[in-house]
């Protein structure tokens, strides 16, 4: 069994390194699906913008999806309907026009990604949700979808509901293909290190060089560069546990349920060979009992080939931030809080930051401003996101004490977490993240450091691979 995401399983190619001093118009920090379509957006455009990532495009949040494009997510609209309903049908139609341009950009531009029309399915095994069931059919028709109820053939249910213009994709087969497109605007390996703002331009370190640029758009999925703008507590992060296994046959749908445990899966139909991709459970990152007990859980009715864990942001109110972080500063935009929905948000956060910078109306920009006014579900929310974030650090100050692999201990003054391998080889590394200084909880399954808090991992040699922190963990 692999114990990474299956959409690793192709050849990647390679941009760049930044190694000289620039200076453009626009910076965009991050290669995920987020950067690379603004880049998308904005490169037949007269600014000139480049976009660095860190480690190779693609390899952060993106490739650990399961990748389907979709407008039917889950519960979203039934808890934004909570607190506005207007609000509900603008997401739903921001959510069908990302569905649709992702759609288009894949068509106009003839990219190999294994794009393939599939229902989508959102569905119930337990009477006390068929309501829930109930009101989102209302909610849906009511917005011109054209949604049914039905059945679902693949699980226990007894109520779900399907929609037919929804797609899957290979998400790093795009991302590469998109790499290539714009190859020359893109430096791979090459890591912002700090970003200062002087004489109304922005002066970001890069692998010991400047970028000067009028505008930067922080497409870093967490976006830690920005202390005053409180973002932990107004987000929480929430993990899941995804696995494929190769099958006989693959059907047209994807499908995922709205009861506990979280139940999500797609087919995936790859030359000659077909697979089903799972996830099974999604908690709220300071929930998380085992990491072990969890990959356990998720492979005890499947024998999968494949199985990997992954993070997204939540919003308290469930509807992304993409726009200016500062209000009536269009210079510092971000774009991220996709609650798990990221292919669709985007694609379309690539089109409001282009609009943002290129001065162009955009009907969704009140929406999804980051600095939008609290409402009532945000004061529900934001007492439990501090308390989970609180919880997190107080859990992570422990460590995973039972683990016979590891021992923590106190090198030259420092705390330091030792991993042992199989031949027997320690593997040290500082036990503190660098982001907010919470502790680290060792992922036995997939040998990485990770932080419960505001999920930040690390290699088993201390090499920083997702964010937020921005610094690696190495012993010295
Ligand atoms: C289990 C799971 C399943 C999911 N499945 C789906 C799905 O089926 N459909 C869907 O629509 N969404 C799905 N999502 C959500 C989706 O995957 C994410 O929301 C989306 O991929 C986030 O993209 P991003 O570009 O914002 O972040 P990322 O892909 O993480 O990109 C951010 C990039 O920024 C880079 N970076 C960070 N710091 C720096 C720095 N200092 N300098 C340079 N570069 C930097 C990182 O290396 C990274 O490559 C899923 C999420 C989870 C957790």
């Amino acid at each position: 069994m692999k114990k990474n995401s299956i959409w690793t399983n192709i050849k990647d190619s390679y941009c760049n390194q930044l190694d000289k001093d620039m200076e453009v118009d626009v910076l965009i920090i991050g290669g995920g699906i987020t950067g690379l379509s603004t880049l998308f957006e904005l490169h037949n455009s007269n600014l000139k913008t480049i976009l660095v990532e860190r480690n190779l495009c693609g390899h952060g949040v993106t490739i650990r999806s399961t990748a389907k494009i979709t407008y039917l997510q889950e519960q979203i609209y039934m808890n934004i309907r909570k607190s506005s309903i207007v609000h509900a049908s603008e997401y739903l139609k921001s959510q069908i026009e990302g569905v649709q341009r992702l759609k288009d950009i894949i068509t106009e531009n003839r990219i190999a990604c294994n794009l393939k029309k599939v229902a989508s399915y959102i569905f119930t095994n337990e009477e006390k949700n068929l309501p829930k069931l109930e009101s989102e059919y209302d909610f849906l028709t009511r917005n011109q979808v054209k949604a049914h109820k039905t059945k679902l053939d693949e699980v226990n249910n007894i109520l779900a509901l399907k929609v037919d213009d929804t797609y899957t994709f290979h998400p790093l087969k795009y991302i590469n293909h998109l790499k290539n497109m714009m190859k020359d605007s893109i430096y791979e390996n090459s890591k912002v290190e700090a970003i200062d703002k002087k004489d109304g331009y922005y002066y970001s370190k890069v692998n010991g060089h400047i970028i000067k640029s009028k505008y930067v758009v922080l497409a870093t999925h967490y976006p830690y560069f920005l202390i005053p703008f409180l973002f932990p507590f107004k987000t929480h992060v929430e993990t899941s546990y995804v696995g494929a296994k190769e099958v006989k046959s693959v059907k047209d749908i994807s499908a995922i349920n709205i009861d506990k445990p979280c139940i999500s899966f797609r087919y995936l139909q790859d030359g000659k060979k077909n697979y089903l991709i799972y996830l099974f459970q999604s908690f709220s990152s300071c929930n998380i009992k085992s990491i072990k007990d969890n990959f356990d859980e998720l492979n005890k009715e499947y024998q999968f080939d494949y199985i990997w864990s992954n993070k997204d942001i939540i919003t308290n109110d469930y509807i992304p931030y993409i726009g200016r972080i500062y209000k009536d500063d269009d210079t510092f935009l971000i774009a991220t809080g996709y609650n798990t929905w990221g292919f669709s948000n985007g694609c379309f956060a690539g089109k409001v930051l282009s609009d943002i910078i290129l001065k162009r109306n955009n009907p969704y920009i009140t929406l999804f401003s980051p600095h939008r006014a609290i409402n009532f579900n945000k004061v529900i929310r934001f007492p439990i996101d501090v308390g989970c974030s609180l919880k997190a650090i107080i859990k992570s100050t422990k460590g995973n004490v039972n683990n016979k692999e590891v021992i923590y201990k106190k090198i030259d003054g420092k705390n330091v977490a030792i991993y042992k391998d199989k031949e027997g080889i320690e593997h040290i590394v500082l036990n503190k993240c660098p982001h907010m200084k919470c502790g680290l909880v060792f992922n036995e399954v997939e040998e990485t450091w990770d932080c419960l808090c505001h999920g930040s991992r690390f290699t088993i040699d201390g090499e920083c691979i997702e964010g937020p922190s921005n610094f690696d963990i190495r012993f010295k």
